[in-house]
């Protein structure tokens, strides 16, 4: 079931090692996000996928065939990019017909295509005007319909949002999670912000430096990150050291319980653990081995940071500031919820 499979990849420029040895699969009709910091080679892959480069070794497969040695022209893909590399000359339909036009299909049938494709994006009847007539936003809206119309074995896209201000790549990544999933079009999409990667992704493969350190669900790479790299890179975490029985977890001499995916997927013993801030909360009762000293509470508008010493441990909390008790001063109670609780490999 795996539509796009790449192995074995190595990329190296000169003497420059950009990717050392990766392994990805893209099942039919998901999207997988490659996510990462600037300059781990999220790029590079996709060019390599796209055609664009040559791996210096191993394989890459669409559907099936092996397309390490073909060119860009006969892979069947589309890539959309953050500069979105329209013709500016050109009327949007022209911009979208024009791949149309090259494939040499009948007039009728390339106005039909474009006009619905226009439609899809929300650019209904704008056919006739010029790229330099339009907001970003629809320009990219624009490069999606030309991409969405040649109806690609597989989409690529590259950073397609980081030109949009904040509400446009809100709406932006919805259109494109919504398309994808309404046409089932296989796709890899790169972005170094994590929050864009968990809203339009099946899966997310995290890398650092050219190698994945781990891949998943969204929620499965935040409720069960394998690594210190990747509990800090996921969001914030407060790390213990830690004993786990198979059931529970004793941190600072308390027992608390774990995420389910956390319980069934280790051995009891010796962990780092990991508590995300906001599955820790504060009242003005409990038992007295959870009492922690309220060092700051900072109000952001959507929640309060709150920072507490507890034991020996100096903790970050987000209580949801319509859930948050501001009388909270000076000492408090804290529980914690085990949605938010992990383990880590030593
Ligand atoms: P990302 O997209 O994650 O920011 P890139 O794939 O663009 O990362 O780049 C990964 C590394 O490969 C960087 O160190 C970059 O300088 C290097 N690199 C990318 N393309 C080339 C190239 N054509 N020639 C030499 N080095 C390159
Ligand atoms: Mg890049």
């Amino acid at each position: 079931n795996n539509f796009v499979v790449l192995k074995n990849i190595c990329k190296r420029f000169g003497q420059n090692t950009v990717i050392g040895d990766l392994d990805l699969e893209i099942e039919k009709g998901s999207l997988v996000t490659l996510l990462g910091p600037s300059g781990c080679g999220k790029t590079t892959v996709l060019r390599m996928v796209a055609g664009l480069e040559k791996p210096t070794s191993g394989q890459i497969f669409i559907d099936g065939e092996d397309v390490t040695d073909r060119s860009v022209q006969h892979r069947d893909i589309c890539m959309v990019f953050q500069s979105y590399a329209l013709f500016p000359h050109m009327s949007l339909y022209g911009n979208v017909a024009y791949g149309l036009k090259n494939l040499k299909l009948p007039a009728d049938e390339i106005s039909q295509r474009v006009d619905d494709a226009l439609k899809l994006v929300n650019l209904e009847g704008m056919g006739d005007r010029f790229v330099d007539q339009i907001s970003g936003g629809q320009q990219q809206r624009v490069a999606l319909a030309r991409a969405l119309v040649l109806k690609p074995k597989v989409l690529l896209f590259d950073e397609p949002l980081s030109n949009l201000d904040a509400n446009l790549r809100r709406s932006m990544r919805e259109t494109i999670r919504d398309l994808q999933k309404r046409f089932n079009i296989t796709s890899l999409y790169v972005t170094h912000d994590q929050a864009e990667a968990f809203a339009v992704s099946d899966k997310v493969v995290v890398m650092k430096d050219g190698d994945i350190m781990q891949q998943g669900a969204p929620s499965e790479l935040y409720q069960v990150p394998d690594s210190l790299f990747m509990a800090n890179f996921m969001g914030d975490a407060n790390i213990f050291d830690g004993h786990f029985d198979g059931e529970t977890i004793t941190i600072n001499g308390v027992q608390v319980k774990a995420n389910q995916r956390t319980v069934e997927s280790k051995a009891s013993g010796h962990y780092q653990v990991g508590v995300r801030p906001e599955a820790i909360t504060l009242s003005h009762e409990g038992q007295p081995e959870h009492i922690c000293k309220v060092n700051k509470v900072v109000y952001m508008g959507a929640m309060y940071e709150v920072s507490v010493t507890w034991g020996e441990h100096e903790l970050l909390l987000q209580i949801n500031s319509t859930e948050f008790d501001t009388d909270i001063k000076d000492q408090a109670y804290l529980s914690v919820n085990p949605v938010g609780v992990f383990l880590l490999d030593p």
